[in-house]
């Protein structure tokens, strides 16, 4: 069971045979417990520099108290942005002073509980900064603060994932005219900001613009210090982003060669004077999970061979809108959950949702898929689970960690299933008779 793809061969004929999937469960998200443990100890192991370091994961990628917690017990804390996603870390058990509050619309309010707690908050624009002015002011708070920063680098091959162009939502922009003074004096004033926070961007940036990013981060870091003539700046957050490879089992990039790059772009960063916060999400879980879904019926059309599954746009919203970005392997298994390897044949694999685009693959090269069959599509263990949409009412799936060793595989619940009364429960079940009461 060394390599995740045995394990992954195993969790599927196991789900099968144990009745996670199943005619009445036709679908299913499960997640390789070793695969996540190794993540987080490969993210530990590269950047286990002379400096403390805090690796908060970026809980949009997976917003699973189960997985949280199992994060924390390798020494990982949570980056959340969001109310929701910070009472996600608390009920995971994870310190307030291993979480870190970003998002760009922060709430006075949010900000208030973020500082009553000790959570660490990095403002994201000149205004919010005046937010956390008057409520420093008012208590005292034991979180550690920051500003976050848009390095202006550029963008990468994916628009949308894409935060430090020039004229990105997120932080300040460090390359306007007057930022880099504005932002020396901001700390000058300030002896509690004490952190320097970019992240310039997610899948789609190249590890060398991510770098180009965290250099320009530390190097103002330095001029801040230089200015106040002290060690003010004591930690600086490089934000997440190492793009995930989607094409085969291969892990590239590696963390190893993300913190080597670092290393070599910004000299001085790993030396022991600054703290270092990181806000890695998909490469820490992607490779990790998987969708698995049983093929429902097997059909052509006009001379095109369709496999309808129950994996669709409700679990894969962004390859199925745009699946030149975000394309997805897709595994084939049998009735009985073993691989299908005769007959490879071009096939597109649909998903149960009501309009025509709802494909997961087309044209795609695969054992010919018949009815009762499985297909699992592969890397989705980051951002699939936090995606969920709700077209079609077609309920949230359940998502089931698992163990697998030469004694067999076990699984334990992360997220049960939706039902259908809660369903209707979140669609105004309880307000039925409302709308016809307004006249
Ligand atoms: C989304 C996000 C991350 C995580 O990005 P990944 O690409 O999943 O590593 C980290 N920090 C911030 C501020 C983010 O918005």
């Amino acid at each position: 069971m060394d390599s995740a793809a045995h394990r992954r061969d195993a969790a599927v004929r196991a789900a099968v045979t144990q009745g996670v999937v199943g005619p009445g469960r036709p679908i299913a998200g499960l997640l390789d417990v070793r695969g996540m443990r190794e993540a987080a100890r490969a993210l530990k192991a590269a950047f286990g520099g002379p400096a403390p370091a805090l690796h908060a994961f970026a809980v949009k990628a997976a917003p699973l108290v189960p997985v949280l917690r199992l994060l924390a017990e390798e020494g990982l804390g949570c980056e959340v942005a969001s109310p929701g996603e910070l009472a996600l870390a608390r009920a995971a058990g994870v310190a307030p002073g291993d979480t870190v509050l970003d998002s760009p619309a922060k709430t006075t309010a949010e900000l208030r509980e973020a500082l009553a707690l000790g959570v660490a908050v990095n403002a994201d624009s000149r205004e919010e900064l005046a937010r956390l002015d008057a409520l420093v002011r008012s208590a005292p708070t034991a979180s550690p603060l920051g500003l976050r920063v848009n390095p202006q680098v550029g963008g990468g091959t994916i628009d949308a994932l894409s935060t430090a162009t020039a004229t990105s939502k997120f932080g300040v922009a460090l390359l306007d005219e007057g930022a880099r003074d504005w932002l020396v004096r901001a700390y000058a004033e300030r002896p509690w900001l004490t952190r320097l926070h970019a992240h310039t961007g997610s899948q789609g940036c190249p590890p060398e613009l991510l770098a180009a990013g965290v250099r320009a981060t530390y190097e103002l870091a330095e001029e801040i210090n230089e200015a106040v003539g002290g060690r003010q700046v004591r930690a600086i957050d490089i934000g997440g982003g190492l793009p995930v490879n989607f094409a085969s089992d291969e892990v590239t990039p590696t963390y190893r060669e993300y913190a080597d790059l670092l290393a070599a772009t910004a000299p001085g960063l790993f030396d022991g004077r600054y703290g270092l916060v990181t806000e890695f999400g998909r490469s820490l879980l992607a490779k990790s999970g998987m969708v698995l879904a049983r093929v429902e019926y097997a059909k052509t059309a006009g001379g095109r061979r369709i496999a309808v599954t129950h994996a669709g746009a409700q679990v894969a919203v962004r390859t199925v809108f745009a699946p030149e970005v975000w394309p997805l392997r897709v595994a084939a298994y049998d009735a009985q959950g073993r691989p299908k390897t005769a007959d490879p044949l071009p096939q597109d694999v649909a998903g149960p949702c009501c309009f025509a685009g709802d494909l997961v693959a087309t044209g795609r090269t695969l054992p010919l898929l018949e009815a009762g069959d499985h297909v699992a599509l592969l890397d989705t263990g980051a951002y699939y689970f936090s995606s969920h949409y709700a077209y079609n009412s077609l309920p949230r799936p359940g998502v089931y960690g698992f163990a697998a060793d030469p004694q067999g595989v076990r699984f334990a619940p992360v997220r049960a299933p939706q039902t259908l009364d809660e369903l209707v429960a979140e669609s105004g079940g309880a307000h039925a008779a409302d709308l016809s009461a307004l006249r």
